[in-house]
């Protein structure tokens, strides 16, 4: 990856569906302090991989509806694919066509359409690399003892994966979760970015190739589902590398993060001091998390003093610092904290959410920063995004970062006429 010179310190590989994107909680808390940690902690040093069972497209529109970071690499249709970069994105055509020997759709639809238990999935869920059916479990077992057989005698050598008693998919034999995760990690050891730390997280059954990677710590999330916990009561019971959380989806991440002793596992979302401001953590990337976590809890209303609040906010400003708002005014930083007066509580009856993708940061002088990422803010059921850019400054009399200048553009089709709710 050309975003980070050496090796990553951590590859973290998830799964989406059931692992970080829990669709019980409509809140989405858990992916969204795993995103807050991710941010403030590991995002400067560190690959974050998702790896799905979905089809690019249908992955694609899951990050429409749920507030997912920009992943470094996703790897889709169960590692058929394999996608590099946040915004602007390139396929590794290697990879596919590597998956091109011994594979031809045609014969595995003309093969598979004599099994009359399979029903082909919706379109969207289809790629050139995989046929997706539906199917219950009995008749999925029966289909997977033979028809691996009559697709080689017509040339075609495949790999099947059956996941949540329904999914089953027919795949190039080289393919799957870990066929392509291999194929990376041989990648980054080629080009001297191979780490030691490699979690991968996971909670069906088309998850266990990657528990089988021998290099990687696993976690199953708590609410795994029976195929994999099977799996993992005949193969990896007693492998220390490898673990069922107590705690479901995100949070079972995080917990394997601390379990595992791979990096920090707290969340900014869950030490925030809301009463006195204190940090203990003098680093650019959590600053701005955690003041955008500050700003969140003014909105909603979540805060104890708030009488206190907005002038704790502005010590964290300069008296001189400006903000250039998106709409293009710019003000003193302190002044729009002013107007915040307005605003507290303002969302307190939706749903409001605050979070920042892709934080990054680098030295303008040896006590400053610059620091770039993209802001996301939901409210009343709509995104608005804006790239932003915050300059900081080191005051090494009170050991504290300090705002100095904030600029802001609307990101997409952001930009809306109802401007005066946004001020950060
Ligand atoms: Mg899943």
């Amino acid at each position: 990856m050309d975003r980070l010179n050496g090796a990553p310190r951590l590859i973290l590989v998830t799964d989406l569906d059931c692992t970080l994107v829990d669709h019980d909680d409509p809140e989405n808390a858990d992916m969204l302090r795993f995103n807050a940690l991710w941010e403030a902690h590991y995002r400067h040093d560190s690959l974050l991989v998702y790896c799905t069972g979905r089809s690019y497209l249908s992955y694609l529109s899951l990050r429409k509806k749920k507030p997912l970071l920009t992943p470094d690499i996703a790897i889709t249709s169960v590692g058929c694919k394999i996608v590099y970069g946040g915004e602007s994105t390139v396929s590794d055509d290697d990879w596919e066509a590597r998956l091109g020997d011994m594979w031809n759709r045609d014969i595995v639809l003309e093969e598979t359409s004599k099994f009359p238990d399979l029903k082909l999935q919706q379109e969207k869920s289809q790629e050139q690399h995989k046929v997706s059916f539906s199917v219950d479990r009995e008749p999925a077992l029966e289909i997977m003892e033979i028809l691996p057989g009559i697709l080689l005698e017509r040339g075609v050598d495949v790999k099947l994966v059956y996941s949540n008693d329904f999914a089953f998919d027919v795949l190039p034999k080289g393919a799957g979760k870990g066929g392509a995760l291999t194929y990376l990690l041989e990648k980054f050891e080629v080009e001297g970015k191979l780490t030691s730390k490699i979690l991968v997280c996971g909670d069906s059954g088309n998850d266990i190739e990657l528990f089988e990677i021998p290099q990687a710590y696993g976690v199953m999330v708590s609410n795994s589902h029976n195929d994999l916990l099977q799996w993992r009561e005949e193969n990896a019971v007693d492998n220390p590398k490898i673990i069922l959380a107590s705690e479901r989806c995100g949070a079972g991440m995080i917990e394997a993060l601390q379990r595992f002793d791979l990096g920090p596992s707290i969340s900014p979302r869950d030490v925030l001091d809301t009463q006195n401001f204190n940090v203990e953590i003098m680093d650019p990337a959590h600053e701005v998390v955690r003041f955008y976590l500050l700003y969140e809890k003014w909105r909603c209303g979540e805060v104890e003093r708030p009488e206190n609040y907005l002038q704790h906010l502005k010590s964290l400003s300069s008296p001189l610092g400006i903000l250039e708002h998106p709409s293009g005014v710019e003000k003193p930083i302190h002044e729009w904290i002013d107007e915040m007066e307005n605003l507290h509580g303002d969302e307190r009856e939706i749903q409001f959410l605050i979070w920042l993708d892709q934080v990054s940061s680098s030295h303008v002088t040896s006590e400053s920063w610059l620091v770039k990422f993209d802001k996301h803010e939901l409210s009343e059921g709509k995104v608005r995004s804006c790239s932003t850019r915050v300059l900081l400054s080191f005051q090494g009399e009170q050991q504290k970062l300090t705002w100095m200048h904030i600029h802001q553009t609307w990101l997409d089709d952001s930009s809306s006429d109802d401007q005066d709710k946004w001020i950060f």
